[in-house]
């Protein structure tokens, strides 16, 4: 393998990106002046409540979004280390453990017999942001899977007293072993996606007797409309990344997650997408890359050390390597915008929540990602697997298997984590993918 010596090569990063970084701020910034506006709060992990939310006008926080933002902003430490101090091991989710933190921090600034008034708004700059997320109102639980998503609502119910409401979703797992499932398709999923739309309809309700005002369902079909233009955008724009060089890389479609996971649905999140697209294709017409000399073309399955996107991104750089794709980020995300049907939103709502890839059992995963890694011309696998996050990584070593067998792709194990990156090894990390970048030269070399 020649790795360049010559000086650090960098990534290109994508001049629309930028964006994502402005809207977030100013959603995050909307959050927090959500009470003095008298807008109702609700706090929830995984699925994408958010619509659901926006349409009754209820403002909201996304637990694994603000601890994503934390450690993107290096400022996890402080509510990690209340979590820790509160008897949250280190091994729990991290995700989990920041984000109680932050429930901690918020609910230690308040005092717990004034009815979880907010602070004076003058104290707001000063504070960490793990402090500055409003008490909820009312926490919705529905999270795919993993019983720890569960908990992290129940635990923060327990934190702020038992005193604010919480509706739980049960979300079914898609076993698929029977012979008449397929991805998406058959009797199991059906009767799961209609055991999930009448939990929705129930939800509803109780955000209605939160808000105490009716349920505007005309907006959730436009603010659906917006989800379904810019999803549809976004997948045509990861399309485009089949070519080579790829003029985009995983690291940029991580760092887009936010408009199709949490951010407000509208108009920009619709530009957004129209304008990464854009600059994609000029860089197809003008031929460059997402890396300044692609050599090798990689999958990255698992989350993403959210620490590390931009480091990460100049890493493989470094190697010639683009990361051209990901679970993480190509098989989940609003993933199947076109069973969004605007007049009933709920359904493909239902089905995009189910087909998520950590709903779906892992066969369905593997088939998933052969066919990606084909359409994708991937050379070589990163297995990331996240120390704190079992539910996402315990089919890898299945998946790297099966491309192994199936498609002659070797892959690269290591660990690291979503938000603690202290369990981020650059000395393993780096002979791990070296090997694998080996693999590959000698593989063509003998082609
Ligand atoms: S362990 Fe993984 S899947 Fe479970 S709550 Fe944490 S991030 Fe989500």
């Amino acid at each position: 393998m020649t790795v360049a010596t010559a000086g650090p090569k960098r990534a290109n990063r994508l001049q629309a990106t930028k964006r994502n970084n402005q809207m977030v701020t100013a959603y995050w910034e909307e959050l927090f002046r959500a009470p003095e506006e008298g807008r109702l709060v609700c706090w929830y992990e995984g699925i994408q409540m958010n619509p659901i939310l926006q349409a009754a006008d209820v403002a909201w926080c996304h637990g694994e979004a603000m601890s994503a933002l934390l450690a993107a902003r290096n400022q996890e430490g402080p509510a990690q280390a209340v979590a820790e101090a509160q008897g949250y091991d280190r091994e729990l989710c991290s995700y989990a453990r920041t984000h109680i933190g932050c429930g901690v921090l918020t609910q230690q600034e308040h005092n717990p017999d004034d009815d979880l008034a907010p602070l004076p708004g003058e104290a707001l700059p000063e504070r960490n942001l793990g402090e500055r997320v409003p008490v909820p109102d009312m926490i919705i639980s529905a999270y795919p899977f993993c019983s720890t998503g569960q908990q992290w609502d129940d635990m923060l119910y327990r934190t702020f007293g038992k005193r604010v409401p919480i509706f739980n979703i049960s979300m079914p797992w898609i076993w698929g072993n029977k012979s008449s499932a397929k991805y998406m398709a058959g009797p199991e999923f059906r009767d799961a996606v209609d055991f999930m739309v009448a939990q929705l309809r129930e939800c509803v309700a109780f955000i209605e007797g939160r808000t105490g005002k009716r349920y505007d369902w005309d907006r959730l079909s436009e603010l659906m409309g917006h989800i379904k233009q810019a999803s549809e955008l976004r997948l045509e724009a990861m399309a485009l990344c089949r070519s080579r060089p790829s003029p985009a890389s995983f690291f940029e479609w991580t760092n887009s997650i936010a408009p199709v996971n949490f951010l407000p649905a509208g108009p920009e999140i619709v530009e957004y997408f129209a304008d990464k697209k854009a600059e994609i294709a000029q860089r197809l017409v003008d031929g460059v890359g997402s890396v300044p000399q692609e050599r090798y073309r990689l999958y990255w399955d698992g989350i993403m050390n959210w620490n590390k996107i931009g480091w990460l991104a100049d890493k493989f750089a470094n190697y010639d390597a683009c990361v051209v794709s990901g679970r993480y980020t190509h098989l989940g995300f609003w993933q199947e915008p076109q069973v969004i049907d605007l007049d009933d939103p709920l359904d493909g709502m239902a089905q995009n929540f189910l087909s998520c890839p950590i709903s779906i059992s892992a066969p369905q995963v593997i088939e998933k990602t052969i066919e990606h890694c084909r359409d994708y011309s991937i050379d070589g696998m990163i297995l990331h697997g996240a120390h704190t996050c079992r539910a996402f990584s315990y089919p890898q070593f299945l998946i790297g298997e099966a491309v192994g067998r199936d498609l002659a792709i070797p892959s690269a194990m290591f660990e690291g984590d979503m938000v603690d990156e202290s369990f981020y090894s650059d000395e393993l990390v780096n002979s791990r993918v070296e090997a694998m970048l080996e693999q590959i030269d000698a593989q063509r070399a003998r082609a």
